[in-house]
């Protein structure tokens, strides 16, 4: 099977319908036919300030949670915490010391990321964010790494990264290629449909999969809508109700052209109703099943012990090869 790596950064109280239908939704379909390597990213998390270590660690077992209520199998996947593998860090000094300066600072999300409002203290960690996520990627072999347009400029970082160890060293790395899973799409925040949703924007237009359902069906009813009246797909004259429809059609699983059938003749008050209820009732069993597991974090860390420890036979067997070809004494 191919193997595929992903990561998501534990950096807010729950993921939001993007993270879901633009990430998340392929995570749990991919495990079907790949030997899945995912992560909750909290080394990636600190490269911004966080409030507090508590809050850190809470956000971290809620994230593990989550990926395991929407049907992410600890049992087929590996699914541990980047931190728990000291291997990522490691690797990721070693590949810094591969990656020139120029090139780390043509990275976009950097400057995205240094320069937003209210981001506070740019500290080197965030410059060298890609360098580490390279490391997520070549520790495990992957051959395929899902990525929205967002990270594509990373992953390319990551492929150079791989050919320059392979090159001066010897064959190490594989060298991974970018993957569009079938159905992953953009979403748009519920208030400002011409930016994509994100934790980062005020809540109002992001819809967070622990929300609770009368706030969801409050967001999802408040959403800015377009001019005209009917409800049909047309990402450029009509972003909000075309937005509407994508989360649908993710959560329903009827397509576009269903659906404008579905809604022809009713109005945007129809769509954003059905809309809401189509959301909630998909959420309330992945909702149950997040508290179930955070009312035994015993057994949550049990698991994630387990994903740790698999990622490390394959994380150390890639480090251990690395550390040899660069040149440093046997381990200790
Ligand atoms: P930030 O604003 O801090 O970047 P975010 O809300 O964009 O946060 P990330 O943690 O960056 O969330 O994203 C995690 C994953 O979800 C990534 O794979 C990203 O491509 C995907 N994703 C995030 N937002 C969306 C969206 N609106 N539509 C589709 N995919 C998304
Ligand atoms: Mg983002």
């Amino acid at each position: 099977l191919p193997r595929v790596l992903s990561g998501i950064q534990p950096t807010a109280d729950s993921f939001h319908l993007g993270n879901y239908v633009g990430a998340l939704r392929q995570w749990v379909s991919m495990q079907e036919d790949h030997d899945a390597f995912y992560c909750v990213v909290d080394l990636h998390a600190i490269t911004l300030e966080q409030p507090d270590p508590a809050v850190l660690r809470q956000r971290t077992l809620v994230s593990a949670a989550q990926l395991i209520a929407l049907g992410v199998d600890p049992a087929r996947s590996t699914l541990f915490v980047q931190s728990q593998v000291p291997e990522h860090a490691q690797l990721a000094w070693v590949l810094q010391c591969l990656t020139g300066f120029g090139e780390a600072s043509r990275m976009t999300q950097f400057k995205d990321k240094s320069t937003r409002e209210g981001a506070g203290p740019t500290s080197v960690g965030l410059f060298t964010y890609p360098v580490l996520q390279a490391a997520d990627i070549l520790l495990y072999q992957a051959h395929r790494v899902p990525v929205g347009e967002d990270q594509r400029q990373h992953l390319e970082l990551t492929r150079d990264l791989a050919g320059r160890f392979n090159g001066r060293y010897g064959e190490t790395f594989t060298v991974p290629e970018a993957y569009i899973p079938a159905g992953a799409a953009k979403i748009l925040d519920l208030q400002s449909p011409d930016k994509k949703m994100s934790k980062s924007l005020p809540p109002a237009g992001c819809v967070n999969l622990l929300d609770d359902p009368k706030v969801t069906a409050k967001k999802i009813r408040s959403a800015v809508t377009d001019t005209g009246r009917e409800v049909v797909a047309d990402p450029e004259g009509k972003p909000g109700v075309t937005n509407l429809l994508t989360i649908h059609s993710a959560f329903s699983g009827q397509s576009t052209a269903q659906l404008e059938e579905h809604f022809a003749g009713r109005g945007y008050g129809d769509l954003k109703k059905e809309l809401a209820e189509v959301v909630t009732e998909a959420l309330a069993p992945v909702q149950q099943r997040t508290a179930e597991l955070l009312a035994d974090p015993a057994e949550l860390e049990r698991l994630l012990a387990g994903g740790a420890a698999r990622a490390r036979e394959v994380a150390g067997r890639t480090l251990a090869a690395v550390y040899e070809r660069v040149g440093f004494l046997p381990p200790a």
